[in-house]
């Protein structure tokens, strides 16, 4: 019996969009994947409200971020890390040596803008990186208010980490700066995992050239050299089953459905479940005004067994998410992103309700 999946990632994908995974194979040096790839630049341009080259990677989006800490460290990176996603950038700059200072937070807490602030103004770091929304403490961040604060520092390269986020909440890259804005294809975009994308401003691609180690297959510079001299085209062979499939799923987003009834849905959604936790007798571990839309982190304050629970669940067709590494039984997680309906959610929740009676 398949799961209904209430995990954040990988997400369940419709229909017609499995379907387009079937799609006859295609030469990847053709005019129509040309076509086919600057059709996709244009729509995840409106999603991410930017004029900003495109990249896609078939890779999931840590290739990605490994990619971008590689390409645009010159001297050192700063990484502002909320939870384990946020740790991640800091190990992927350590393994490729890129210098690296990490400000971590106590778990469920947000970054905040004067941590930035204070760091930026050392004047130490090229190039500093954000998680937008943490998936493992369900922490969301104010990138409108480190935004603020980047402004004093214009020439430092911001990279986001926009994985569990972009498409189920709003990100307005240019208005905010964001010179890389990543993310993947199993979260709220509501496709199958194996791609990413990335928005990655030409200054960000200007200053990559003094490093002089980039690595090769998740080369910013590589990447964007054959998007613009070839045109939309890749240095190796994409993932074309994917891109059929995202063509046809940015226009359900961005015309079917329609962003902001879309980011509408997720944030009654993330309501939904932090009230019927609240409701239930839980406790939500992520810090009030920072809670994400998309997925979200529950205290296990009543100390069910979580792995039973989803046990029981899946028995009946559902699954949701332990909590992550060190967090497991303390907290659960209900990911609420993509193509997820308020009705399906509900009866996740009343089930629920009914088996930890
Ligand atoms: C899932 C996730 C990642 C990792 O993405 P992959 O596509 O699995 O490589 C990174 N950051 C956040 C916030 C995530 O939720």
């Amino acid at each position: 019996m398949h799961k209904k999946l209430f995990i954040p990632g990988p997400v369940d994908v419709r229909e017609e969009i499995l379907k387009a995974f079937s799609t006859p194979m295609i030469g990847h040096r053709t005019r129509d994947i040309s076509a086919l790839q600057e059709s996709i630049s244009d729509k995840l341009r409106r999603l991410f409200y930017t004029g900003n080259t495109i990249l896609l990677s078939s890779s999931s989006g840590t290739g990605l971020m490994e990619g971008a800490i590689r390409s645009f460290t010159a001297r050192r990176a700063v990484v502002f890390s909320v939870g384990a996603f946020g740790n991640r950038w800091a190990q992927l700059a350590e393994a490729n040596g890129v210098p690296v200072d990490k400000a971590e937070v106590e778990w469920g807490t947000p970054t905040l803008p004067e941590t930035v602030d204070k760091y930026l103004a050392t004047g130490k770091y090229d190039v500093f990186a954000v998680t937008h929304n943490e998936t493992s403490t369900g922490v969301m961040n104010d990138l409108g208010a480190i935004a603020e604060v980047r402004k004093k520092y214009p020439e430092v390269i911001w990279l986001v980490d926009a994985v569990s986020s972009m498409g189920g909440v709003k990100i307005e890259v240019d208005k905010l700066g964001i010179d890389v804005c990543i993310t993947s294809t199993q979260k709220c975009l509501g496709l199958p995992p194996g791609m990413s994308c990335a928005s990655v401003t030409d200054r960000a691609i200007e200053y990559g050239k003094q490093v002089e180690q980039r690595g090769f297959y998740f080369d910013f510079l590589k990447l964007y050299k054959f998007v613009k001299e070839k045109p939309y085209q890749y240095p190796t062979t994409p993932s074309i089953p994917h891109m059929f499939a995202l063509d046809k799923q940015l226009d359900y987003i961005l015309n079917t459905e329609g962003q902001e009834r879309r980011y509408e849905r997720h944030e009654k959604m993330a309501e939904m479940v932090r009230s019927w936790a609240v409701d239930s007798g839980f406790a939500l571990f992520a810090a009030d005004g920072y809670r994400s839309n998309t997925v979200t982190t529950i205290r296990n304050t009543k100390e069910i067994s979580v792995a039973d629970l989803n046990k029981r669940l899946g028995e009946k067709g559902y699954m949701i998410s332990n909590g992550y590494k060190n967090l497991k039984e303390k907290t659960f997680r209900i990911a609420h992103m993509a193509d997820r309906q308020p009705e399906e959610l509900q009866a996740l929740l009343d089930l629920i309700r009914e088996m930890i009676k």
